[in-house]
């Protein structure tokens, strides 16, 4: 039983850093008064709380939108590293 719990932690653990940065919030704050990746991310990664965008990335299916989906290109997007990631939670 304690191993096949410490399996299930070991295969849910998300990559523990964003591959998602948002470049400039100033942008975001200053021009982009609809906050769109808020609206257009499937799996609402993005939030903008108290002029800040929290960005909980672990939520993120990769489904790639917003790289190309913010119109000022201030969304910065790695891939997770091997191994890591949305594979493990659906592999
Ligand atoms: Fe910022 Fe781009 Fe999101 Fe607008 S869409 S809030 S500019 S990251
Ligand atoms: Fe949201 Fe898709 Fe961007 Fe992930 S890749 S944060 S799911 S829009």
């Amino acid at each position: 039983k304690k191993i096949d719990d410490k399996l299930y932690l070991t295969r849910f653990i998300p990559a523990s850093e964003s591959h998602l940065k948002i470049i400039d919030e100033n942008v975001c704050k200053t021009y982009c008064p609809d906050k769109v990746c808020t609206l257009f991310c499937p799996a609402k990664v993005y939030s903008w709380e108290e002029e800040h965008m929290q960005i909980a990335f672990e939520g993120c299916l990769e489904c790639g939108t917003c790289k190309y989906g913010c119109p000022f290109d201030n969304i910065a997007w790695k891939n997770p590293r091997g191994g890591f990631g949305v594979q493990y939670k659906f592999g």
